[in-house]
C-alpha cells in the first residue's frame, strides 16, 4: 500500500540523516570516523555515499525518531527497531552505516559493519530485513551512484562488498555495484541490464569468491548479458588490492587480467587438465554447460569456436555435447 511505503521511506530517510549526523557531529562519531580513515576512505566518498554511524547505545535512533514524532510501527516495519519480550531497541548499534539507495535515490535499507575486527559474537555485517520498500533480490548497492557511468562506459563492474564499491569509486572507477546482502539474483542482473549488457565480475580472491564467480557467470549468461572475469591474488579483494597497488596499477591489472568466461574456466581447470584427458573432458563439459546457458545462438557458436581453439578440439564435438545436454534437460 502506498501510504505504508511512503511512511517507510520517510523513516529510512530520517535514519539516514541521523546516522550521518552521528558520524559528523556526535562525540561518538570520531570512533566511526577513525575506522573509515583506517579503511582509507576520503571525506568526499564518505559524503557521496552518505555513510553514517549508529551509536553504541540501545535506543539512540528509536528515541530520536519517537521524539521527532515518528511512529514505532514504521521503525519496526523497516527493521530499524527490534521488539523482543516487550523491550524495544535499535537493530544497528556501534556500526558504520551504509545506506542502500534504490534507482531513484531513496534509501530503502542499510548495511552496517561492526568496527571490531574479530568479534565472534556479532556478525561482521548486518543488513536491514526485507520490507515493503526493501526487496534484497532487486537492489544493488551503488547502482544509484554508478548508473550514469555504467551507461557511458557500457560496462558494469560487479564486486562482493560495500568497501569494494567505495574504494573503486574513490580510485576513479565509477561503474561498480555490489550484490551485498544476498548472492547474485536474476533481478539484480536485469537491473544492470537496463544500463549495459556487459558485466565484469571482480570477486574476492578466495574459494568463496571463485565459487560465486562461477555461479554468477551462468546466471549472467542465462540472462543474455555478456560476462568477463578478473581474479585477484589469494586473500585479496578489490578493496584491499586497490589500496595495495594504487589506482593506476589497479586499473592496469583489471584491463590486463579481464578474460571471458571460457578462458576463466579453462585456466581454472588448467592445472588439472594438463596431460590428463579425463580431467580435460570434464573441463570442456563444464564450459559447454555455461555456453548452453546463452540464449542467443550466434553468440553460442562464437563461444564454441573459441572453446575449440583453446582446447584444440573439434567444434562439432562441442556442439554434439551441447545437443546431448539439451536432450537431458528436457
Ligand atoms: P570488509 O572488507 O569490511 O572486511 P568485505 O566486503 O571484504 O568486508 P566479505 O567477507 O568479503 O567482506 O563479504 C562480502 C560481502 O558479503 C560483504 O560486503 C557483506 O555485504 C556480505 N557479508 C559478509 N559477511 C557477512 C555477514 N556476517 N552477514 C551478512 N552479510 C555479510
Ligand atoms: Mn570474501
Ligand atoms: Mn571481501
Ligand atoms: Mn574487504
Amino acid at each position: 500500500e502506498q501510504n505504508e511505503r511512503d511512511s517507510q521511506f520517510i523513516i529510512t530517510d530520517f535514519a539516514n540523516k541521523h546516522f550521518q549526523q552521528n558520524l559528523h557531529s556526535h562525540e561518538q562519531g570520531n570512533i566511526g570516523q577513525a575506522y573509515l580513515k583506517e579503511r582509507g576512505l576520503s571525506a568526499a566518498i564518505i559524503k557521496k555515499f552518505e555513510l553514517g554511524y549508529s551509536l553504541d547505545a540501545w535506543s539512540d535512533l528509536t528515541d530520536a525518531a519517537l521524539k521527532a514524532g515518528f511512529k514505532q510501527q514504521y521503525l519496526e516495519a523497516t527493521g530499524l527497531a527490534i521488539v523482543k519480550d516487550d523491550k524495544r531497541y535499535d537493530r544497528f548499534r556501534g556500526r558504520v552505516m551504509f545506506p542502500i539507495h534504490n534507482v531513484s535515490g531513496r534509501v530503502v535499507g542499510f548495511g552496517a559493519r561492526t568496527l571490531k575486527s574479530n568479534d565472534k559474537k556479532s556478525p561482521k555485517y548486518l543488513n536491514s530485513p526485507e520490507s515493503e520498500i526493501y526487496h534484497k533480490s532487486n537492489v544493488l548497492y551503488g547502482l544509484y551512484q554508478a548508473r550514469q557511468a555504467m551507461r557511458m562506459q557500457d560496462m558494469c563492474y560487479l564486486v562482493e562488498g560495500y568497501l569494494d564499491v567505495l574504494s573503486l569509486h574513490q580510485g576513479g572507477i565509477d561503474n561498480v555495484v555490489a550484490s551485498s546482502g544476498t548472492s547474485l539474483t536474476d533481478g539484480q542482473i536485469k537491473l544492470i541490464g537496463r544500463y549495459t549488457q556487459h558485466i565484469t565480475v571482480l570477486y574476492d580472491g578466495d574459494a568463496a569468491g571463485i565459487k560465486a564467480s562461477l555461479r554468477g557467470i551462468d546466471l549472467i549468461l542465462e540472462n543474455g548479458l555478456n560476462v568477463n572475469v578478473v581474479t585477484f591474488p589469494e586473500g585479496e579483494d578489490p578493496d584491499s588490492y586497490i589500496h595495495k597497488v594504487g589506482d593506476t596499477a589497479f586499473k592496469g591489472y583489471v584491463q590486463q587480467q579481464a578474460q571471458d568466461f571460457i578462458s576463466f574456466k579453462a585456466s581454472l581447470y588448467a592445472a588439472d587438465t594438463k596431460d590428463n584427458p579425463v580431467k580435460k573432458a570434464e573441463a570442456i563439459r563444464e564450459i559447454v554447460s555455461s555456453i548452453a546457458k546463452i540464449p542467443d545462438s550466434i553468440k553460442r557458436s562464437v563461444f564454441f569456436r573459441s572453446c575449440s581453439l583453446i582446447f584444440d578440439i573439434d567444434e562439432q564435438v562441442l556442439v554434439s555435447e551441447y545437443n546431448k545436454m539439451q536432450l537431458q534437460d528436457r
